[in-house]
């Protein structure tokens, strides 16, 4: 067990519906803090390098499409077993089978159109925090 942090988006289709701040309260509730959060919208550019692991997936087309849609809430969550923890609050890629009281349970419209990214792994939370904030950002928003 050790303090992590994890990156996160609050995708298009939750910033549509309104619910920015319940997604923030499910992080908060389960302990994580929210130690950088600002609205961006993705350029085309941004969105396929973000999701360049997925670029041979059937589904890559449109969820680049999905991504730049709209803006987005990118976040950096900091607490114990951050990476783990955020993907239990999030719940499964598909809504379907996501547990209940999870973000996607709640909030998601479909497998596509699931209301959160959370990063899987150390590896791509900290490269992924490194595509949004900079160091020189992350050390301004220290406590
Ligand atoms: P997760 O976001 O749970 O880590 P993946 O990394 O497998 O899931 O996929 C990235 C994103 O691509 C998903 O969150 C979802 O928006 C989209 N996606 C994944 N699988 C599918 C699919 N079968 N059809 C359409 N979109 C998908
Ligand atoms: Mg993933």
């Amino acid at each position: 067990m050790a303090i992590e942090r994890t990156f996160s988006i609050i995708k298009p289709d939750a910033v549509a519906k309104n619910v920015i701040g319940a997604i923030t309260s499910k992080f908060e509730g389960a302990g994580l803090r929210i130690l950088a959060s600002k609205m961006v919208r993705l350029t085309d550019a941004q969105a396929k390098a973000f999701y360049g692991v997925h670029k041979d997936k059937p589904f890559y087309g449109d969820l680049v499409k999905f991504m730049t849609e709209g803006p987005v809430i990118v976040q950096v969550l900091e607490g114990e077993s951050a990476i783990t923890k955020n993907r239990e609050v999030m719940g499964a890629t598909n809504p379907e089978k996501a547990a209940a009281g999870t973000i996607r349970k709640e909030f998601a419209t479909n497998i596509e159109r699931n209301a959160v990214h959370g990063s899987d792994a150390p590896e791509t939370a900290r490269e992924e925090i490194a595509f949004f904030f900079s160091a020189a950002e992350m050390a301004s928003l220290a406590r």
